[in-house]
């Protein structure tokens, strides 16, 4: 139809949105976008306005609302400008208030004769108490008390208190606060979370402060049960909705691949690889696409198990690909599993960011013909242009040091339509059983609970940096033996030329101290051509010594390796110390590790320290790890998805967890509806990093 000219344009120049003013964008940066964000924003403390203290029962230090009558107020000059104001109270006990920065409007309420109600923390004076800066406001001797405890919530300069009371105020009552959970779900005796919040945001005045400081009274205990069932639910709906996807039955055949690659391996598997290499292949074995994650202390043989599962697909007629977080560690696989594979008759083809050109080209082509049953790589293997014949299994090492947009994106990409590959992670960072259960319930788990037999526990010794001729005297021995060495220089994220200082520094001195050996230098700004060859030249045997940045630390298997020095060891975190010190001790000979420090230090440096010289168990040390820095910290790269809980306390609200885990399923099952809904309410848009 024509467009009809009498009629009004129908594309009208789009109204401007109104501008946002500093506290709502501040609010927006804060995560305060629904009136139910802003209904959980909860108070960091209160002030107590609901009564009166006569001036008699102040006490220095402690806040006071108290009331009276102005007596004096005057603008003194000495020894800075000021205004400063007497009140006398009913019992006539007298205050002095003191502010240095004041407008005409304060020195109008404060005026000789006015009722004010002030509030402040009383200090020793030069004439008796005094006040600086209360706040205050002008009153009748009938004016109210206020009926409940003042909320304080986090603020800012961009973001007023005032601002946020009213936001949040408003907030609370039009957000959708009804029940949503059936009876029986939440824990006896707490409130509704509508009944929580406005204990919460405004609690009666015999409310215990305590209770509400230290989180334990019943308002808080229900809002910490409704994050978590929210986690629980969001996690157990995931599982659930992957149970119904479909995914390439891989039937692990007598005689095939497997079995196979187990006959030539020069060693037999430990009873720990036995159990989780038949715990992958029956998931594999399953129709429904496996997640599991596998986790074992550094060396105790993980590899292996991802290369008898790798032979299990490929003999099912299916694709593998391997990946790792960074192109030294993807080599060293590709090394390994070249060795054990190959002779098989698998094809490994080898893919990552500086594979180009030619090599690039003919590498898709063998991945996409299905000639490489194996693809070994950086996060490279799954870029968009990879094409699979058809990828059965998708392996990820040192799953947690991909960032969580990058194991998002690696669920994207896997889970296209039809069948979904089956995804196997590896960690050497053992995930602690509370965080498991709340972060990672959409996981099994297999654990390797046993190191290869033969293997001499690393020793630890602490020296101060001022004995480093000694330590570079036991190189000189070491080296002399046959053996190699690792010298571990930290990464320092704020100055990466320093970073390189120090590893150059140390390489020099360490090629001058040892004058007939190869000493070699690898970092990370090192073209990956060149950082291959010094890798390779170690790996070989013909290096003794190698000056290493942090990009060894995962991964990296040289056996003859028997000494590892690690400076500044205090700028470690205690897991990245054991994945480094794990680098030795992967043969027969008895290894020591180094860890070299810059005295003094702190009392909490000397016991991290400490712990890792007293521990070589990987688990103990992400024990450690945790009480040290918390679950936030641990859990790294996922706390930037901002999922982590905000109310509950994984240490503290193990109780309340159990309870949340025990009714999720039923919920799901029984109440899909409030099961949606109450996720929604808890997680919005945010339940996807929880899956990363
Ligand atoms: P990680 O679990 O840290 O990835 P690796 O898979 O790199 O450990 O294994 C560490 C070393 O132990 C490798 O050299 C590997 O070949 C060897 N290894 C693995 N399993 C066994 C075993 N059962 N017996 C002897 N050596 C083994
Ligand atoms: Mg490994």
């Amino acid at each position: 139809m024509p467009p009809d000219a009498s009629a009004e344009p129908t594309l009208k120049p789009k109204a401007a949105a109104p501008a946002k003013s500093a506290p709502q964008r501040a609010m927006e940066k804060l995560g305060l976008v629904r009136d139910i964000d802003l209904a959980l924003h909860l108070p960091l403390r209160y002030e107590d306005e609901t009564r009166v203290t006569p001036i008699a029962q102040a006490r220095p230090g402690e806040s006071v609302q108290v009331e009276g009558t102005v007596r004096d107020s005057r603008v003194e000059f000495r020894p800075r400008r000021q205004l400063v104001v007497r009140i006398e109270d009913d019992a006539g006990d007298e205050l002095v208030l003191r502010f240095l920065h004041f407008y005409p409007s304060h020195q109008k309420t404060l005026a000789i004769g006015a009722r004010v109600r002030v509030r402040g923390e009383p200090r020793g004076g030069f004439f008796g108490l005094e006040m600086v800066h209360p706040s205050f406001k002008a009153v009748h001797e009938d004016t109210p008390l206020a009926a409940t405890l003042t909320p304080v919530y986090p603020a800012s300069a961009q973001l007023p208190q005032a601002y946020l009371r009213k936001a949040i105020e408003g907030a609370f009552s039009r957000a959708p606060l009804a029940e949503l959970l059936p009876p029986g779900t939440v824990p006896a005796g707490l409130p509704s979370l509508k009944e929580a919040l406005s204990v919460l945001h405004h609690p009666p005045p015999a409310a215990s402060l305590a209770a509400l400081e230290d989180h334990s009274h019943p308002a808080w205990q229900r809002l910490k049960f409704e994050e978590l069932l929210a986690q629980q639910l969001s996690q157990q709906q995931a599982q659930f909705e992957r149970a119904k996807l479909r995914a390439p039955a891989l039937r692990a055949a007598t005689g095939g691949l497997h079995e196979k690659l187990l006959a030539a391996l020069p060693f037999t598997l430990t009873g720990a690889q036995h159990r989780v290499a038949e715990e992958i292949a029956r998931d594999l074995a399953r129709p429904a696409p496996m997640h599991r994650l596998l986790q074992g202390d550094v060396g105790s043989g993980k590899t292996v198990v991802a290369a008898l599962a790798a032979a299990v697909a490929i003999d099912a007629g299916w694709q593998c690909a391997l990946m790792a977080p960074t192109e030294i560690l993807a080599e060293q696989h590709f090394r390994k599993l070249v060795g054990w594979l190959e002779p098989l008759g698998i094809g490994v083809a080898w893919l990552t960011g500086s594979v180009k050109g030619k090599a690039r080209a003919k590498m898709l082509e063998r991945v996409a013909s299905g000639e490489a049953g194996l693809v070994v790589g950086t996060h490279a293997v799954i870029e968009d242009t990879v094409q699979f014949r058809q990828l059965g299994l998708a392996i990820v090492d040192e799953q947690h040091r991909f960032g969580v947009q990058q194991r998002l994106e690696l669920r994207r990409k896997l889970g296209r339509a039809g069948l979904e590959p089956h995804l196997l992670m590896m960690s050497a960072t053992p995930i602690p059983r509370t965080l498991a259960m709340t972060y990672f319930a959409d996981l099994e788990v297999s654990t390797i609970d046993e190191l290869p037999p033969g293997r001499t526990p690393v020793v630890t010794k602490l020296f101060a940096d001022h004995r480093r001729d000694e330590v570079i005297a036991r190189i000189r021995d070491e080296v002399a033996r046959g053996r190699q060495v690792y010298w571990v220089c930290p990464l320092i994220e704020e100055s990466e030329s320093l970073d390189l200082r120090n590893a150059t520094e140390t390489h020099q001195q360490l090629c001058a101290a040892l004058p007939d050996q190869m000493v070699g230098l690898l970092h990370g700004r090192m073209p990956a051509a060149e950082k291959a060859a010094a890798m390779s030249l170690f790996a070989g045997g013909q290096m003794s010594v190698l000056v290493a940045t942090t990009v060894i630390e995962v991964g990296v298997d040289v056996p003859n390796a028997s000494l590892m020095v690690i400076e500044h060891a205090e700028r470690f975190g205690l897991s990245q110390l054991h994945q480094l010190r794990g680098r030795v001790g992967r043969g027969a000979a008895a290894s020591v590790c180094v860890l070299l420090y810059t005295a003094p230090l702190s009392p909490t440096g000397k016991d991290r320290l400490r712990a890792m010289a007293e521990t070589t168990d990987g688990f103990e040390i992400a024990r450690r790890d945790l009480e040290i820095r918390g679950p936030g910290e641990f859990m790294g790269a996922r706390q930037s998805g901002s999922a982590l809980l905000r109310f509950a306390d994984l240490a503290e609200d193990n109780a309340l967890l159990m309870q949340a885990r025990r009714v999720a399923p039923a919920l799901l099952a029984q109440h899909p509806a409030a099961a949606r809904a109450h996720i929604e309410r808890w997680l919005g848009g945010k339940q996807e990093y929880l899956k990363a």
